[in-house]
């Protein structure tokens, strides 16, 4: 450890205590020093916890300097520097000595906090770890970027070594090494950070939180990630409240395959926090429907809403169904109560209450274009009000059998540019970005007063600018979309939902897509 002595004898910085640190922590990595603490610059403006990775640069030792006069002009940030080997995920090339003194002159430099790898920990020795605490507070970090596991005996090899946290990162495969790592190191002498890595890991990045981890990771901005899964800090701040999540905070979240690009997550989010529900809404991107169930028994979870493909999936594996949830198929919905796991099918509502906040259901002549999952909700839904459903869908024997099933008719396409309908109900994807010239029917064929979308990207579907063309009044996909959101969150909370807030917070983002 001679370069680790050869550091001039420096000032122990001041102390933050890791109860004490920003909930987020924000890395910055480049390869010249220059780069990195423009980079820095600003992230600071927002943040206030950086972690400087130093394996990064081309010569760290030679960032050092610059690093130093940063964060002399910056007393109030708190700086992390980490300088990890190659053999530890990093990209440092030096000895285990080197990467010591780096750290070491980094403390010098200010930074408060140094992140060494368990590894390198081992090897370095107790003299080297207390002479590098000496200087700043210790993190002790592992990462195994392949998989979930060992981490029994992760957890042993930390324990032996001195630390004020220590850090314990896997690559996710699956929805449950969530949970393994959440429940991870909670016996530890220090606090810990522990959380997954990859797309299946993100709920842990924010439920980390939750179980304990003083703070957790995201990238400057969109675009900036270091790490497969990590959230950028306006996600995590605007979108998940990082900064409420507490012990107390309930879990709900979307399950489906993809899930990353869903718009739940905005808009659920945005209403627990416009109704003060203590509750965060998360991805819980699922490789089958059991999944998302067997995650639900393990976490503190309220309840989920299913997206496709899952939506008929887990019918069989539930507590209990709602009866009209049942006989359209599909559920959307689950919400835990008293251990047991029950279904609903939202979609029904998101669709009923756009149309009866128009006119009265009763004895109206709907057309419904499509067969799968959302027209199934659309006739049933529309034959419980007594309306008179005729169904149109590429596929004719699909229309027949859910005409048979709801008690409606079918129709043929080339009836309808000779049929006057009161509603139509597009339910198929013709339109859906990027597809979005397309229309389902002709100028002619649309012989509607009511013309309702289902499909809301975008926002003004080709089927929408016609059907205005013709005179008829329109209705958005997006309004089904908050809809069914809305009603989530009733049954969950048995609040009213702060439909408007969640309709423009979804309308901006989609507008800003
Ligand atoms: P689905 O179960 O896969 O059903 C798709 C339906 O569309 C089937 O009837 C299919 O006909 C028909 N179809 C597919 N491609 C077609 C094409 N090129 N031309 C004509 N018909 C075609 O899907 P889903 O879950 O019902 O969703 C349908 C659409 O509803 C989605 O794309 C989405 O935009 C919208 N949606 C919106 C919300 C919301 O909240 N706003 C919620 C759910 C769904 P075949 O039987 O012949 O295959």
């Amino acid at each position: 450890m001679a370069l680790l002595a050869a550091v001039s004898s420096n000032p122990v910085p001041n102390r933050v205590l890791p109860e004490h640190l920003p909930r987020l922590c924000v890395p910055v990595a480049a390869a010249q020093a220059g780069e990195m603490i423009a980079l820095a610059e600003r992230a600071a403006r927002s943040n206030s916890f950086l972690e400087f990775r130093l394996d990064h640069l081309s010569q760290p030792a030679a960032g050092l300097p610059k690093l130093r006069e940063f964060l002399a002009a910056r007393p109030e940030l708190i700086a992390l520097a980490t300088c990890r080997k190659k053999q530890s995920g990093g990209y440092f090339r030096g000895s285990v000595e080197a990467e010591c003194a780096i750290l070491a002159k980094a403390a010098q430099a200010g930074c408060q906090w140094v992140d060494l790898s368990l590894e390198s920990a081992e090897r370095a020795g107790m003299a080297a770890l207390k002479q590098l605490r000496a200087r700043a507070s210790l993190m002790i970090s592992y990462h195994d970027y392949g998989a979930t596991r060992h981490l029994a005996a992760v957890e042993r090899r930390l324990r032996s070594l001195p630390a004020d946290i220590y850090k314990g990162v896997w690559q996710a495969k699956r929805l449950e090494d969530n949970v393994k790592v959440l429940r991870w190191g909670a016996d530890l002498p220090a606090p810990r950070v522990a959380f997954c890595m990859g797309e299946a890991g993100q709920p842990s990045r924010i439920l980390a939180l939750q179980a304990g981890s003083p703070f957790t990771y995201a990238a400057a901005m969109e675009g900036a990630e270091t790490a497969e899964g990590q959230f950028d800090v306006a996600a995590l701040q605007r979108i998940y409240r990082i900064e409420e999540i507490n012990r107390a905070t309930r879990v709900y979240g979307v399950t489906g395959h993809p899930v990353a690009h869903s718009l739940s997550p905005l808009m659920l989010n945005t209403a627990f926090r416009r109704a003060s529900v203590n509750a965060v809404y998360v991805p819980l991107p699922a490789r089958h429907a059991e999944e998302a169930l067997a995650l639900a028994a393990e976490l503190p979870l309220g309840g989920f809403s299913i997206t496709l493909p899952y939506k008929t999936a887990l019918l069989r594996a539930l507590d209990g169904v709602d009866a009209l949830a049942r006989q359209v198929g599909a559920i959307n919905t689950v919400v835990r109560s008293a251990g047991k796991f029950y279904g609903y099918n939202t979609d029904v509502a998101g669709i009923l209450g756009p149309l009866e906040n128009r006119t009265a259901l009763e004895r109206k002549k709907v057309l419904v274009l499509g067969a799968g999952g959302a027209a199934r909700a659309a006739v049933f839904g529309l034959r419980s009000r007594g309306a008179d459903v005729h169904i149109c869908n590429r596929t004719p024997a699909r229309a027949r059998q859910l005409a048979r099933a709801a008690g409606a008719k079918t129709i043929l396409r080339r009836e309808l540019a000779k049929t006057d309908f009161d509603i139509l109900v597009h339910a198929t994807p013709v339109g859906l970005f990027p597809k979005v010239r397309q229309s389902p029917l002709a100028t002619e064929e649309i012989r509607a007063g009511i013309v309702f979308d289902l499909v809301y990207n975008p926002l003004e579907t080709e089927l929408l600018r016609r059907a205005r063309q013709r005179g008829a009044q329109v209705i958005t996909g997006l309004e089904m979309f908050v809809a069914q959101g809305a009603e989530q969150f009733e049954i969950w909370t048995g609040k009213p939902a702060p439909r408007q807030e969640m309709y423009h917070a979804v309308l901006s983002e989609l507008q800003s897509r």
